[in-house]
């Protein structure tokens, strides 16, 4: 689903509301709706890509920018330091559910492993 019918095309867009902590031409990054540690930023691209697995070799560039994007939010959240993690839940398996491709950022507490 991309345009009007994804969540996240409308908060790029500013048609839905979102607290954000970083927008250029191609990247916007908010604040999760159900944070799940003291930190947890979506990081996504403008575009409607549907998952990790929607990009193709032509978007290296794209990979690059979302992939740098989460470092520079990670330092200016205060996460450098102590550490933080970054998920990209791709497909059903890995339990995405908002099929627009984010990399999530969490920190701010320490986080066990595995994931469920
Ligand atoms: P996924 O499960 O696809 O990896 O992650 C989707 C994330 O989007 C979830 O952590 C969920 O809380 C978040 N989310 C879903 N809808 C909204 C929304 O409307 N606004 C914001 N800020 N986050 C959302
Ligand atoms: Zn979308």
């Amino acid at each position: 689903m991309s345009g009007s019918g994804c969540i996240f095309c409308r908060i790029s867009e500013g048609e839905l509301p979102a607290e954000m902590v970083h927008e250029d031409a191609e990247l916007v990054a908010f604040r999760d709706l159900n944070p799940q540690a003291p930190v947890h930023v979506l990081v996504v691209p403008r575009r409607h890509v549907s998952s990790l697995d929607g990009l193709d070799d032509a978007d290296e560039s794209l990979a690059g920018r979302l992939l740098l994007a989460v470092r520079s939010i990670a330092r200016s959240e205060g996460l450098a330091d102590d550490g933080f993690r970054v998920v990209v839940n791709s497909g059903e398996w890995a339990g995405q559910t908002v099929d627009h491709l984010h990399f999530h950022l969490l920190g701010g507490r320490r986080l066990t492993w595995p994931p469920g």
